[in-house]
């Protein structure tokens, strides 16, 4: 049932723990999904893998029982929809608290990404979602709405987390500054560092009566409703990023979306590039003699004519019905052709045919 935490980083039982965050930190480099070799179900399994295993007494409870929650770990919650939106995975990412899994996306991708944002401003967390879409929606693109439980900005304040109309006072802790001196005495010496003011989030200013709604912070829990433009075709697996529409921080930048798309396979066709392809069988006298069918395009029906004397496995095509790209442009419908070989010939058939051998054919 428990997943190999040291197998996932691929690391031995006895790594010590700088080894344990270097493999983490390959891994996350690789797989995150924004990246071309990105992996979002490995991602997940890297952050949980790495979240257990650099917690020590997580890290030992886990090497103890082979699971590190108090539920017996995080395996079964880990996929659990919050809000029972059909479709949607929920990824660990919106599950702050809860069972226990706290994850520090800031602090990972300022080490890891960003070089050097672990000393800019806070972060919000990012949030990955999955939406699935028929395969029309996902040919000629569609707009969705998702809600999502996540923090966000307080409407209320505009996020500046003060109470409508009052004004803005110099920051007591700080006295304006923005940011306090620390002294740390060790057994170096005393050092002296500075630090971004916690109480005004570095601006000097505090509202003098906060915000109601949201106690002063800036940002609540709230259902968001999200409007995503999904672009014409899109494929199965890719991912679309909503920058700053992840969670929100108080004093700092918000997290991203990142949408990952699943496309239902269609009955009759497959998309390659902008081209739709389909399989069509054809009789052996239409293929002989030349026909029309009728095929039930992404368009409605279209009339297709099958030339006189069809070869077998020739591709037939209807131009501009194909997946949309550019402005106005489409590519086309390719219809792979096989001929229909009768499986029974009655008395007459054969007579005919045999007719037609002496013809030479
Ligand atoms: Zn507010
Ligand atoms: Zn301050």
């Amino acid at each position: 049932m428990a997943k190999d935490y040291y197998q996932i980083l691929g690391i031995d039982k006895k790594a010590p723990k700088d080894e344990i965050k270097k493999a983490f930190r390959t891994l996350a480099h690789k797989y995150h999904p924004d990246k071309k070799t990105g992996d979002d179900a490995k991602f997940k399994e890297i952050n949980e893998a790495y979240s257990i295993l650099s917690d020590d007494s997580k890290r030992a409870q886990y090497d103890q029982f082979g699971s590190a929650g108090p539920n017996g770990g995080f395996g079964g919650g880990y996929n659990n929809s919050s809000g029972g939106f059909d479709g949607f995975d929920f990824s660990q990412f919106t599950q702050g608290g809860g069972s226990g899994f706290e994850f520090d996306f800031g602090d990972i991708f300022g080490d890891v990404f960003g070089g050097g944002r672990r000393n800019q401003a806070k972060r919000g967390r990012d949030i990955s979602i999955d939406i699935e879409l028929s395969f029309e929606d996902s040919i000629f693109g569609v707009e969705r709405t998702v809600l999502l439980n996540k923090v966000s900005k307080c409407d209320i304040c505009s996020g500046t987390g003060a109470k409508k109309g009052t004004e803005q006072v110099i920051c007591t802790k700080c006295n304006g500054k923005g940011s306090v001196r620390e002294v740390k005495r060790t057994f170096f010496g005393q050092f002296e560092s500075q630090s971004k003011c916690e109480e005004c989030q570095g601006t000097g200013k505090v509202p003098k009566e906060k915000c109601q709604t949201c106690s002063g912070m800036g940002i609540l829990k709230k259902e968001t409703e999200i409007k995503v433009k999904i672009p014409s075709g899109i494929d199965n697996g890719e991912m679309i990023r909503l920058s700053g529409a992840g969670e929100a921080t108080s004093g700092g930048q918000s997290g991203d979306l990142y949408i990952k798309v699943y496309v239902k396979k269609h009955a009759l066709f497959r998309k390659e590039d902008t081209n739709l392809i389909m399989d069509l069988g054809i009789k052996l006298t239409d293929a002989l003699l030349g026909s029309e069918v009728n095929i039930k395009s992404l368009d409605g029906d279209i009339t297709l004519k099958i030339p006189e004397g069809l070869k077998q496995g020739e591709i037939l095509r209807i131009k501009g019905k194909g997946v949309p790209y550019d402005k106005g442009y489409r590519g086309d419908i390719l219809i792979r052709t096989g001929i229909i070989m009768p499986n029974k010939l009655s008395r007459d058939t054969k007579k005919l045919i045999e007719s037609l051998k002496k013809e030479g054919l």
